[in-house]
C-alpha cells in the first residue's frame, strides 16, 4: 500500500481501510533536529512493542487511544488521525529542556507535573509555545488546549504507576493528538523510549534515547531493558 509519510523514526502507509493507516517503526535515530543521526539497531522493534503494550494499557483505563492492533515486530494498526500540530509534554522531574531553561538541576522532582506545548515544525526547530502563541498561530482553541492539558496529565496517572511497578520513574514524555474521521479527539504516534525520559528508580540509570543523544553508551541495551521491564 502507497506511503503516505516517511518521517525520521517511522513511515506511515495507506491500507485498505480509509480511516486506518499502517505505522512502521525503524532503527533510524535523530536528535538535536536532526543534526545527530543513527541506527539504534532493533529500536523499531522495541518501540512498535513498547508503544502497543502501552497504548493497550492506556485505553485498559479509559484513555481513548489510535491503537488497533500489531500486525507484526516493527507495524502497528492505527486509526488514521488528523495531527494537531502540538507536542504535549509533561513532566515529573526535571530535566532535559526544562533545566537548560530555568537552571533547576536535573533530577529535581516536581510535587505537580509541569506540561508543556510545543509547535510541531521541523523548520523551525518545534518552538515552546505559550496559549497565546497557540491561538496566533490558529493551532488550537483554547478549549482544546484545556482539554490537551487535562488528557496529558490523565495519561501521566495511568502511566507513573505502570512504570514504578517496574521499577522505573517517567521522568518526562512527550504526547501527540488528532481528530479521527468521526471526529473524536484520540491519542496517537507513539510513546517509547524515544519519547518519553525513563529512569531506573534504584540506580537512576537513563534508559531513554539520552543514552543516545548524550552518547552515554549500551543504547541497545537500554532499549531492550524497557521492552523486558514494560512487556512484564
Ligand atoms: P516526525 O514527523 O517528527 O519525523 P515520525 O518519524 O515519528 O515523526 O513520523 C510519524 C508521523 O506520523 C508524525 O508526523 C506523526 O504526527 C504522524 N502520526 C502519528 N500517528 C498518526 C495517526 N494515527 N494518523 C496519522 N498520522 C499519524
Ligand atoms: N520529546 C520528543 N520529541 C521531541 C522533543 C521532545 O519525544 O521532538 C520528548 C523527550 O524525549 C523528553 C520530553 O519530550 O522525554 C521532553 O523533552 P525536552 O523538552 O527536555 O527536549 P530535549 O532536551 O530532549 O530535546
Amino acid at each position: 500500500m502507497p506511503l503516505l509519510y516517511e518521517g525520521k523514526a517511522k513511515r506511515v502507509y495507506s491500507t485498505d481501510r480509509a480511516d486506518e493507516v499502517r505505522v512502521e517503526f525503524t532503527d533510524a535515530a535523530t536528535a538535536f533536529n536532526g543534526q545527530k543521526r543513527a541506527e539504534i539497531e532493533m529500536k523499531g522493534v522495541v518501540n512498535a512493542a513498547v508503544s502497543a503494550r502501552l497504548f493497550q494499557w492506556l485505553g485498559e483505563h479509559s484513555i481513548e487511544t489510535h491503537f488497533v492492533e500489531q500486525l507484526d515486530d516493527r507495524n502497528l494498526l492505527v486509526e488514521r488521525l488528523n495531527m494537531v500540530a502540538l507536542e504535549v509534554v509533561v513532566r515529573n522531574w526535571v530535566a532535559g529542556s526544562l533545566n537548560q531553561r530555568t537552571g533547576i538541576p536535573e533530577g529535581t522532582p516536581m510535587d505537580d507535573p509541569v506540561v508543556e506545548f510545543y509547535y510541531k515544525n521541523d523548520a523551525l526547530g518545534d518552538p515552546l509555545l505559550n496559549d497565546d502563541h497557540i491561538r496566533l498561530l490558529g493551532l488550537a482553541s483554547a478549549d482544546l488546549v484545556a482539554r490537551l492539558r487535562q488528557e496529558g496529565l490523565r495519561v501521566n496517572q495511568v502511566l507513573k504507576p505502570f512504570f514504578l511497578q517496574r521499577n522505573l520513574v517517567l521522568v518526562d514524555f512527550k504526547l501527540e493528538f488528532g481528530w479521527n474521521s468521526a471526529g473524536l479527539l484520540k491519542l496517537g504516534d507513539e510513546i517509547s523510549p524515544d519519547t518519553c525520559r525513563i529512569w531506573d528508580q534504584t540506580s537512576g540509570e537513563r534508559l531513554d534515547k539520552d543514552r543516545f543523544r548524550r552518547d552515554l553508551g549500551r543504547v541497545e541495551d537500554a532499549y531492550q531493558e524497557i521492552l523486558r521491564r514494560v512487556m512484564n
